[in-house]
């Protein structure tokens, strides 16, 4: 017979326990500089992201067309060909109803968190991103959604600058 467990033992601490100096800590600035470059494909991605914008890369050997891009295809083993625009809309793949935030911390009302297969990208094309303007008993397979993009001075050349994907209006399918 399990129970179950409404209390949890011990302490959660948050980003704000340590930011006020609640806990015993020690801070150190590291003297490091470093540049990472995210790659062609990627670099091109996320540009185009603050432009508000989602590219992908086709493949005229095998005719899909990959998102996130990619300069390889892994398929025919060859580059792939052209860059291509698609679309903000999609569909819904699957979905995680989230009672943990990003700290892992435990939280009353969900985040709604899954993939979405955007329309001119191939099949199995998914994107992770979060849902919006939906709740837990409303959010399901197959739904059809669009992306809600952060005002353009706020974007940052980020995933996050789309802050989710809400329902699809109806007659817009
Ligand atoms: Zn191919």
């Amino acid at each position: 017979m399990s129970e179950r467990i409404t209390k949890w033992p011990g302490v959660e601490l948050s980003a704000a326990d340590l930011s006020e100096g609640k806990v015993t800590q020690t801070r150190f600035r590291p003297n490091a500089k470093y540049a990472w470059s995210a790659g062609e494909a990627m670099s091109r991605f996320l540009a185009e992201l603050q432009d508000g914008r989602l590219i992908a890369r086709t493949c005229h050997s095998c005719k899909r067309t990959l998102f996130p891009p990619r300069m390889f295809c892994e398929e025919c083993f060859r580059p792939t060909d052209t860059w291509t625009y698609i679309q903000d809309t999609g569909t819904i793949e699957t979905f995680s109803v989230s009672y943990l935030d990003t700290d892992a911390k435990r939280i009353p009302d969900p985040i709604l968190v899954g993939v979405i297969s955007l329309d001119g990208a191939s099949p199995k094309m998914g994107m992770m991103h979060y849902f919006g303007e939906m709740t837990k008993e409303e959010i399901r397979i197959g739904m059809r959604v669009k992306a809600v993009w952060k005002p353009w001075e706020e974007r940052r050349g980020s995933v996050l600058d789309i802050k989710y994907f809400a329902p699809l209006p109806e007659g817009k399918k």
